[in-house]
């Protein structure tokens, strides 16, 4: 295999969840960039045209469809959809996600399950739906889910997040075990501290910006671009070997706590 057999997405068709804007939008781009054609995906079909513009304008083709991935019904219909174009997704960022915080004494059923239901429900029922036209097909994927520092220590006050994000791993780990047959490898990838939409009100905070950059050996917060090349190594041959892991981009985060 060469330099372009390994991280070239020529010819493969990326499914991103959560595209319109922040991570989302900068992954289906940096996977674009390296050949692969998009089909973005968030609740809503207008705030989706801008990350198609980009994608376009690499020379790729993209495809908008709105989604709720916490509605499972949504999720089937997405994926009809998809198959009724005679397309076959076989890279999936699984990246829609939410995130809320309250004293977990305060914690009420409501924000339980709109966390839970985006976060680790919609991302396995996306998962299936992935996998099963690729089987049936007899062809290889690759899926990455996106994980969080919180896939590894607790955050206070950010209990029902960090339990999605950690049972995305304990998924990452199960289904990459049950799919590793059929070709399909199952990953996830960890951003460290990403200023986006999800994360600003903790930013507007300067005091909290100089707490969390003492903490991060690299001195920095991360920019979107550095979490492009994590995601394009799992989606491509360079990553064939590679199954059932989560891989930080931290800056040093996880290491140094
Ligand atoms: P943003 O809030 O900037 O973007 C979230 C995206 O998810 C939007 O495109 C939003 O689109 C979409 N989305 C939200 N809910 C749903 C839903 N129910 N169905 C479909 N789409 C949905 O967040 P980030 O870019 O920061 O985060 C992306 C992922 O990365 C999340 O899973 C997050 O947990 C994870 N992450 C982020 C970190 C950070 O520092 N920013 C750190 C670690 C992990 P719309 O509202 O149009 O539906």
């Amino acid at each position: 295999m060469n330099f372009e057999e390994r991280f070239s997405l020529a010819g493969r068709l990326a499914l991103v969840t959560g595209a319109s804007r922040g991570i989302g939008r900068a992954l289906a781009t940096g996977l674009a960039e390296a050949g692969a054609d998009i089909v973005a995906v968030s609740r809503s079909v207008d705030s989706l045209k801008d990350v198609c513009d980009d994608v376009e304008a690499l020379g790729r083709r993209c495809q908008i469809i709105a989604c709720d991935v916490s509605d499972v019904a949504a999720v089937h219909r997405l994926f009809e959809q998809i198959s009724e174009q005679g397309l076959l997704a076989d890279i999936l960022v699984n990246n829609a996600g939410i995130e809320d915080v309250a004293p977990s004494t305060q914690v009420d059923e409501a924000l339980w399950d709109r966390i839970i239901d985006t976060n680790l429900k919609g991302a396995f029922f996306v998962a299936q739906n992935f996998a099963k036209p690729l089987m049936a097909a007899g062809r290889a994927g690759s899926l990455i889910n996106l994980g969080s520092l919180t896939s590894a220590v607790g955050v206070p006050t950010a209990t029902p997040y960090t339990s999605s994000k950690s049972g995305l791993l304990g998924m990452t780990r199960a289904l990459s075990a049950e799919w590793a047959r059929d070709n399909i490898r199952v990953n996830a990838m960890g951003p460290g501290y990403f200023r986006t939409e999800l994360t600003e009100a903790f930013y507007e905070d300067e005091d909290w910006q100089a707490r969390m950059l003492d903490k991060i050996p690299m001195g920095r917060f991360g920019q979107l671009d550095d979490l492009i090349g994590m995601a394009v190594f799992l989606a491509s041959n360079a990553s064939a070997y590679v199954t059932g892991q989560i891989l930080y981009v931290d800056g040093g985060y996880l290491a140094s706590i």
